[in-house]
């Protein structure tokens, strides 16, 4: 299966235009017998349902223009369409206007699929697939068929299982549930998800503005959410009652993309992220900007029951590494049933009728995110309906009362009057032996959790190098030590080449919809386009190690640090050498790096990796990008001036002649340099390489500097840009020096 070529996902696709990720294309010899699936309804020129499979390390897709169903009498065409990057699973969001495919486009369904008859590679060339799906809203058998004579054309047919319901009427049908399984959102909802988001706070506001005008009642009657054993109910109707679900309590917090999970229980509040990535990318996914919601991880068996039993199997699944694998056995769901916050709303102040009002409104998901299943009132019926559920024990909320941490939740227990009358025993607060059992594997099973696996390793990169996407892998791990400093703190870009240094490229922009939740991204505000486009930092080995396997090349750095967007902390100028010499370019650096030293400033050079020079002047923290632009553009013109035989400025490539272009344009708010030991995608994998002083001379070789040898030279020195953040110079007394200089020339 082909990546390239006509009709192929990539050719499709503008990766700079097109919001779609993008990534490594079909691999070889795979025999799927157990991958993922998904469903997506897709409102382009013509809704429809976009049924994709796993086969090949790619997601075999086919177009179903009336969706599945669950009538095995009911065949439904598809057609069989380019194969999509496995990245594809996650992909919710609106394609462009004008972009292949735009429009819309909801995960209508997530799930496992099984192959029945032998791995999918081989059904789908012989034109059969027989598939036992389990998806949130999907289940059981399935056949995709392909058509005599139709080159694409296919039937999916539901095969007769439990799950099948024959001469199901059309309202009736399985395609009536039309929610997204992540976001909660129907198709058409999610091009108006910001105004959905805004409208939820909106709601919050007026709510706690309502509130304020009525005097709170005092609580002198049942602590807050509390379980009690189904028996010894609080009386009247001030309570509302859940049935209590078998799981892990926690808590989720969406700030933007980042996303956090962590158990709900003190004092460990153990971070859940790693575990769950199918929580973190729902609420992720949520309308609201910001929201805080607390409910129970839960693992459903085939019944629908909680099962512990299948929670403690995915936690021993994620111990061994294999989080792929924990979410195909074993999907978890978060069964929401609080709401803290939304936007800045502190909504935790409200009443709990309010704020369950406000949980239904925000949270509808048919999947990934539920809320709790409520039972009818007063005790007496909810006693009656929890003894026939075989369910024990039951938490009771105040209607009226505000939130209440669960920490008062447990001096409430050891002696409020209340509880006190209930009898001593009868209220209790109790989460089940079994989080105690997944808090260990927890436990003991983190670090292993944050490799990342390499995929494709032996696919070739550099074909003139023979050089595979493993050595590239391993040459920016042999180097992370000295690059790191160099990125660390820093929002940066990467361009990705999963097909290698001659394949497609494209900067990534969007957050990959499987990234673990433990990579740091951080947004702005793209100075061309005026786009919102983010980008990785880079903390440790892991999520160097996370960005290379994406099929990276070259890593590209701001020159701010991420909690300060606005601030430009070095400036580089960069010797842009093509038609003029590589001995110009060093002349160069070495004026400037004297002119430097006059003003009282400290240049660091090193190669751009390609034919140029690079030299980065630290600035120290507080300043703008508008200082810092004219103090480049100064420095610039000052170096034009000493060697006009040698340097321009001219911005046309085609007026240079054989001068150096000395490029002082890498100063801006999103503008990127090629980070200190990056790769270059070039055929002999050079190296953008930090270089002492006394080594940019005469007889210097950039292309000396490669994936080859870099990792051994950096063994025996100290990185010649060891001191980078150390240097604060007096900035604006290297102005003051520098306007001077430039009036007396
Ligand atoms: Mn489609």
């Amino acid at each position: 299966m082909p990546k390239k070529g006509p009709g192929t996902y990539d050719e499709k696709r503008d990766p700079e235009l097109t919001n779609e990720p993008f990534g490594e294309a079909a691999t070889e010899g795979a025999q799927t017998l157990v991958g993922a699936f998904v469903v997506h309804l897709h409102d382009a020129t013509r809704s429809h349902y976009d049924l994709r499979v796993e086969a090949n390390g790619v997601l075999a897709s086919f177009a179903v223009p009336r969706g599945p169903s669950l009538d095995p009498e009911t065949k439904r065409f598809a057609v069989h369409t380019e194969d999509h990057p496995l990245e594809y699973l996650e992909f919710e969001d609106v394609i462009p206007e004008g972009q292949y495919g735009g429009g819309p486009m909801i995960v209508w369904d997530r799930g496992t699929v099984r192959y029945l008859e032998g791995p999918s590679e081989r059904g789908i060339p012989d034109g059969k697939l027989d598939m036992m799906l389990s998806g949130r809203k999907l289940r059981g058998r399935y056949a995709l068929v392909k058509l005599k004579n139709e080159p694409k054309g296919w039937l999916l047919i539901k095969k007769k299982d439990p799950y099948a319901i024959v001469g199901v009427a059309a309202e009736e049908d399985i395609v009536r549930l039309e929610r997204s399984v992540l976001s909660g959102l129907t198709v058409s909802e999610l091009e108006r998800r910001e105004a959905i988001g805004e409208a939820l706070v909106a709601s919050a506001k007026k709510r706690l503005g309502a509130a304020k005008r009525k005097s709170p009642e005092p609580m002198t009657t049942f602590p807050f959410a509390t379980y009690v054993e189904r028996d010894a109910l609080p009386e009247g109707d001030a309570h509302t009652f859940e049935i209590e679900l078998d799981g892990l309590p926690a808590r989720v917090t969406k700030a933007g993309e980042q996303v956090t999970l962590v158990e709900r229980n003190e004092p460990t509040r153990r971070d859940l992220a790693l575990f769950y990535p199918e929580i973190v990318r729902a609420v992720r996914a949520l309308a609201p900007n910001e929201i805080v919601l607390e409910g129970t991880v839960v693992t459903f068996d085939n019944t629908g029951a909680p099962s512990v039993a299948k929670l403690a199997a995915r936690a021993r699944t994620v111990a061994k590494g294999d989080i792929h694998l924990a979410q195909l056995e074993a999907p978890v769901t978060f069964v929401a049933d609080d709401l803290l916050t939304i936007g800045d709303e502190p909504v935790h102040r409200l009443a709990f009728d309010e704020r369950r009002a406000l949980l239904d409104e925000t949270v509808k998901g048919e999947g990934v995110i539920r809320t709790s299943p409520l039972l009818p009132g007063p005790a007496s019926v909810a006693r009656k309906i929890a003894t026939d559920l075989g369910v024990r024990r039951v938490l009771a909320k105040r209607t009226d009362a505000p939130y209440a941490p669960a920490t008062s939740l447990r001096k409430g227990t050891s002696g409020g009057p209340d509880s006190t009358r209930q009898g001593d025993g009868h209220v209790r607060v109790t989460f089940g032996d079994h989080t105690e059992l997944t808090r260990v594997e927890h436990g003991s099973t983190k670090a292993a959790l944050r490799e990342v696996r390499i995929t494709n390793p032996s696919k070739i990169y550099f074909p003139e190098r023979g050089y595979e996407k493993a050595r590239v892998v391993g040459y920016y791990r042999s180097v992370a030590n000295v690059l790191l400093p160099h990125v660390r703190g820093r929002p940066v870009t990467v361009v990705r080449y999963p097909d290698g240094v001659h394949g497609k490229s494209f900067f990534q922009w969007n957050v990959p919809p499987q990234m673990p939740a433990w990579m740091r991204t951080v947004a702005f505000k793209d100075e061309e386009s005026e786009r919102t486009k983010r980008g990785f930092m880079l903390d440790d080995l892991e999520s160097l190690t996370y960005v290379i396997n994406l099929g990276t090349l070259p890593i590209h750095v701001f020159s701010c640090k991420a909690e300060s967007l606005a601030q430009c902390d070095y400036v580089a100028i960069d010797f842009d050498v093509k038609l003029a010499s590589l001995d110009a370019a060093i002349v160069l650096a070495h004026t400037l790096n004297e002119l430097l030293g006059s003003i009282g400033m400290t240049g660091f050079a090193k190669t751009s990796g390609q034919t140029g020079l690079h030299v980065l002047v630290p600035l120290g923290p507080g300043h703008g990008y508008p200082t810092a632009r004219a103090m480049v553009e100064l420095l610039g013109r000052l170096l034009v001036q000493a060697h006009p035989e040698l340097a321009t400025m001219e911005r046309v490539a085609g007026r240079r002649g054989a001068k150096v272009y000395v490029d002082t344009g890498q100063t801006g708010p999103t503008r990127t340099l090629v980070a200190a030991y990056s790769l270059r995608a070039v055929a002999d994998a050079t190296v953008s390489y930090p270089l002492a002083w006394s080594d940019v001379k005469k007889g210097l070789d950039p292309a000396a500097f490669t994936l080859e040898t870099v990792p051994e030279l950096v063994k025996n020195r100290v990185c010649p840009m060891a001191s980078f953040d150390e240097v604060v110079p007096d900035v604006a007394r290297a102005v003051a020096k520098l306007g001077e200089r430039f009036a007396r020339s």
